[in-house]
């Protein structure tokens, strides 16, 4: 079925009793038992439901729709994408072993890397996403490469069919941030040989921006069996591997991140996200196209010194995008204004556009990753990250294209006053 069909066909309960069409929210925190059998199979062999810190059929619904929008083996719902990046390098390290992550991630990825990783005794090198670059990083400790489907604000593209065959050769898993794939509407890199994606689904999964929530989802692979947490016996003397097969990986996601880390999706969010995906579709298709108009227009403008999206012909990620992205090339613009950061700063002070840190959302919101979402990085790193003082990330949204370029005129005359002024 094609992902449109997908994402409203998807996933909805097949034994609901009054045969609801939309998804019914299970608002309880336990599950009652039949008798003393009943229970002790449920806690012994994790099937069924028992406890919504570690399962609702409400989410259970959001997880059987993102395995199907993005084909994946399986996948498990989280409080956030934070919460979600943290619970699927949780299940692939141990103290003492390493990661390698691209330098162009979402900022509060390169904090939960140094800082929370850090902690546990976890080294982190972070370099280009270039197949070279890794292979150059790895060694026997690498037990995770992390990169970005499209960096954020660097909006470039791995290559992620050369990493996903570097990593095959190490048996390492590669996890790609997808997040700015659009839950599989623009990126699917489990088709290109990622192991686990994680997503933050407070972006183009909710759409509206009225949410957070995260999701881990993993492919079939027998990559597994060369992790020690996998193939050797755990608490209970079980070996993963022999128990759950290539669910292994998912199972210990649900178990460090919910039944014992306790970052649960709530049932009410995971009904909005289900409703939300319905219309992704629609909304990226619309968005990416508003994107593009706004791209060249922009190009077109005195006071821009740059602009990026992987839909101009001329971008750097143009080659794979057109390779990787399907339907669109996405709704994050990224542009830098003459002046600097006094141009930046005149620019959104007359900016009739929403200035807030995210993307995804049905409004067009602007914000200076400079200042904000990546400002407690070390300003080399910021730079290494593609974030200049000049640069403005635009989530365009759904709002018409003439009304946008309104709104952005009004940023851009303020900054031409900078240069009237001397
Ligand atoms: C927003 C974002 C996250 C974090 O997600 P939250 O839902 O805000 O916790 C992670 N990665 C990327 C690329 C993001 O844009």
């Amino acid at each position: 079925m094609d992902f449109s069909s997908l994402a409203v066909l998807s996933g909805l309960p097949a034994q609901d009793p009054y045969h609801a069409v939309g998804l019914p929210i299970y608002a309880t925190a336990a599950y009652g038992f039949t008798d003393l059998e009943d229970g002790a199979y449920k806690f012994a062999t994790n099937q069924g439901y028992t406890y919504t810190r570690i399962q609702n059929p409400t989410v259970a619904a959001l997880e059987a729709r993102l395995t199907a929008l993005e084909g994946a083996l399986g996948a498990v719902c989280l409080a956030s994408g934070q919460a979600a990046s943290f619970a699927s390098l949780l299940a692939l390290v141990r103290s003492g072993d390493e990661v390698v992550a691209g330098p162009g991630l979402f900022g509060g990825t390169v904090g939960l890397l140094n800082q929370v990783f850090g902690l546990m005794g976890i080294r982190v090198h972070f370099v280009e996403p270039e197949v070279a670059a890794v292979r150059a990083a790895m060694n026997e400790k690498t037990r995770a490469v992390f990169v970005e489907v499209l960096g954020n604000p660097s909006l470039k593209l791995p290559d992620l069919q050369g990493l996903a065959r570097l990593c095959e050769e190490h048996q390492v898993a590669l996890v790609v941030d997808n997040t700015f794939g659009a839950v599989g509407a623009l990126a699917r890199p489990l088709e290109h040989g990622a192991h686990v994606v994680v997503h933050s689904l407070t972006k183009w999964a909710s759409g509206h921006g009225s949410i957070l929530g995260g999701a881990v989802l993993s492919r079939e692979t027998a990559l597994w069996q060369h992790y020690p947490q996998f193939s050797s016996p755990d608490a209970q003397g079980k070996i993963p591997w022999e128990q759950f097969g290539p669910r292994c990986f998912l199972e210990r996601v649900r178990q460090l991140g919910l039944s014992l880390g306790g970052m649960v999706l709530s049932p009410f969010n995971a009904y909005l996200l289900f409703q939300g995906l319905e219309t992704l579709t629609l909304r990226l298709e619309r968005a990416s196209q508003t994107a593009l108009i706004l791209a060249r227009w922009l190009q077109a403008q005195p006071q821009v010194a740059w602009v990026r999206y992987p839909g101009l012909p001329g971008d750097p990620a143009h080659p794979r995008a057109a390779q990787y992205l399907r339907g669109g090339f996405g709704s994050i613009v990224t542009f830098g204004i003459r002046g600097g950061m006094e141009g930046a700063s005149r620019f959104l002070a007359h900016l009739n556009i929403l200035q807030a840190p995210n993307v995804g959302d049905a409004r067009t919101l602007a914000v200076h990753p400079w200042t904000t979402t990546h400002s407690r990085i070390p300003e080399e790193a910021r730079r290494a990250a593609g974030v200049g003082p000049e640069m403005i990330r635009l989530s365009v949204g759904l709002e018409s294209p003439q009304d946008l370029q309104q709104m952005l005129a009004a940023g851009l005359r303020a900054v031409e006053q900078v240069g009237h002024e001397g």
